[in-house]
């Protein structure tokens, strides 16, 4: 019988005894954006992602699928168009993890920019993506606002903007192209790392030596083209290759609180009392709403990043500026998240973190192209644009195909509000908890449905009091998702470290068990597990301690 192991062996083995059109090295949104695409191409593809899937900025980010109202005031009108034809591109085809998500833009007296410039704003909003968002804008008086949104501070307040964008799992969107890449034919695999490069006598990249973390063994990987998606550490593998560095990264921190501290049911745009910058207010569902971001120059290394103290009061500061009533504390945070943008260093090498353009950068050499910069939203864009770069290096001439092809979970649903509806009506009755039903059409679409049938005994138990997660989900994560680490459970596939009051630690001992059971882990190595986990939660809570 097949298990997750014995998948990952044969995985390993395919990566020594194939020569692969393209190496994709990085498992984020952009490296399984770019395997996926590839491999819809008829291309031989490997990818192999050194820690997992997502665990980079790819599960760090504010989870929109947006157009960046704020990069018009940048006047980056090529990145707002993509981004926002892109939205309405995955809200079809990636249905069930882009849902629609309402914002309120306010605008209080004192303000740098009327009500009216905010109104030509998201005019030329709506106008870049043809009128065809879920639904165009609406502007609206002081009275009104406060009724959308009760708990705003209504001092001074002249008026709001009704808009809408769309909010996403990005770890599971990341996911979701990782494992359509594998059904396409792609050797995927995660906990795998990429090392030095091999080379042809001309010095043409050919391949790279990676290793298998678990192990320690090594394999060499021979691909005509390599291609670095590695988002914060393209600098560390563009090194090996002798190539100049080109990143200047920002980190962002989010924080994540009680819906009933701070119960907004639009998304928010803020202005932070003290550099006003915009900061998001996110109804994050399942009871939690989430403040951020940060946005600070970083030059320490992407493997170690924690909230300061500081980033956690900015963001304080700024809800409670709107929300004057909730008056947060440092106590109400529940668990935060950090990511670091791999932007591009901008000519003006003195610009401010905020000014640095989320456009992305395609370099190549022979056998090497580097992806740096860009945004999740335009993931599939840049995919596209990579393999084309790509493909010139090697004897074939190919299109992508991407723009129509649904997500897995996607697969079988028609793109509207009503089919997830009716996705999720199908799940009622079966056992799940309260909100099971809409939780796993979200998150699984109508990969759902298998979760249900293949649920072991105790597979309807929940992980969680407050939350709907169910045992079954930590068993596809298993079988199905790649999941090699209790950490890749709790963190990415179940977020509980995000959504859980105890952030999972609690549960942790029994999914570990789980984990044991399934993929053969000694006592010791289960423990070490615990013990990396608990880490992991001690990092998000680092704002605490540290200053
Ligand atoms: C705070 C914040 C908020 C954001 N919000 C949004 C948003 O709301 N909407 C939006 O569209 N965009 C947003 N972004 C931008 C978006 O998240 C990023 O552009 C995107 O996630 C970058 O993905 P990536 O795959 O390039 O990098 P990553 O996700 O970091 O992936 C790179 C991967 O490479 C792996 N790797 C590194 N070295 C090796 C090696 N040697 N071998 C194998 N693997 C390796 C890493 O482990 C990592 O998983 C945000 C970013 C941040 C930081």
């Amino acid at each position: 019988m097949e298990t997750a192991n014995s998948k990952r062996q044969a995985a390993l083995k395919q990566l020594g005894e194939q020569t692969f059109d393209v190496l994709v090295v990085g498992g984020g949104i952009t490296g399984t954006g770019i395997a996926r695409d590839a491999a819809l191409r008829g291309l031989k593809v490997a990818l192999v992602e050194k820690l997992d899937f997502a665990a980079g900025t790819s599960s760090k980010s504010s989870k929109l699928v947006h157009g960046g109202l704020r990069y018009l005031e940048h006047a980056e009108f090529a990145l707002v168009f993509e981004s926002v034809n892109e939205r309405k591109r995955l809200m079809k085809l990636a249905r069930h993890l882009v849902r629609p998500l309402p914002f309120l833009v306010t605008n209080y007296k004192g303000d740098k920019r009327f009500l009216a410039t905010l109104a030509l704003g998201l005019w030329i909003y709506d106008a870049l993506c043809f009128f065809g968002n879920y639904r165009n804008h609406v502007t609206y008086g002081a009275k009104k606002t406060m009724k959308l949104e009760p708990t705003l501070k209504s001092q001074g307040l002249n008026g709001g903007i009704l808009y809408y964008d769309c909010l996403t799992d990005d770890a599971r969107l990341t996911l979701e192209c990782a494992l359509d890449a594998q059904s396409l034919g792609a050797v995927v695999l995660n906990h795998v790392k990429a090392g030095k490069l091999l080379r042809a006598a001309d010095g043409r990249v050919q391949g790279a030596v990676v290793e298998d973390i678990e192990t320690g063994t090594t394999v060499e990987v021979r691909s005509k083209v390599v291609i670095n998606a590695t988002g914060p550490w393209s600098d560390e593998v563009r090194a090996l290759a002798g190539e100049p560095r080109i990143l200047k990264p920002t980190k962002g921190i989010h924080i994540v609180v009680d819906a009933a501290r701070l119960p907004v049911k639009h998304a928010l745009m803020m202005n932070s009392p003290r550099d006003k910058r915009a900061v998001f207010c996110i109804p994050w569902g399942l009871g939690r709403t989430v403040v951020g971001t940060t946005d600070t120059f970083f030059d320490g290394s992407p493997d170690k990043l924690e909230p300061t103290k500081e980033d956690v009061t900015y963001l304080l500061e700024t809800a409670n500026s709107y929300f004057p009533q909730a008056s947060l504390v440092e106590d109400d945070v529940l668990s935060t998240w950090s990511g670091l943008r791999p932007l591009l260093k901008p000519d003006d090498e003195g610009a401010g973190a905020s000014a640095v353009s989320r456009e992305h950068e395609i370099y190549d050499s022979p056998g090497f192209v580097t992806i740096a910069g860009g945004k999740l939203t335009t993931f599939r864009l840049m995919a596209a644009q990579v393999v084309d770069k790509a493909i010139t290096q090697l004897d074939v001439t190919t299109r992508s195909t991407t723009a129509t092809r649904p997500l897995p979970g996607s697969q079988g649903l028609d793109g509207t509000d009503e089919a997830l509806a009716q996705l999720a009506k199908s799940l009622e009755g079966k056992g799940l908890p309260e909100g099971g039903p809409e939780y796993l059409a979200g998150e699984y679409g109508t990969r759902a449905p298998l979760l249900l049938e293949r649920a072991a005994a105790d597979g309807l138990e929940r992980l969680d009091p407050e939350l709907p997660s169910i045992f079954a989900q930590v068993d596809l994560a298993i079988e199905d998702e790649f999941a090699r680490t209790l950490d890749d459970v709790l963190s990415r596939r179940i977020p509980l470290i995000l959504r859980a009051r105890d952030q999972g630690l609690g549960i942790a001992p029994k999914v570990a068990e789980r984990m044991a059971a399934k993929l053969g882990w000694s006592k010791e190595r289960t423990e070490r597990e615990l013990t990396h986990y608990r880490a992991v939660v001690n990092g998000t809570r680092a704002f605490k301690t540290a200053s």
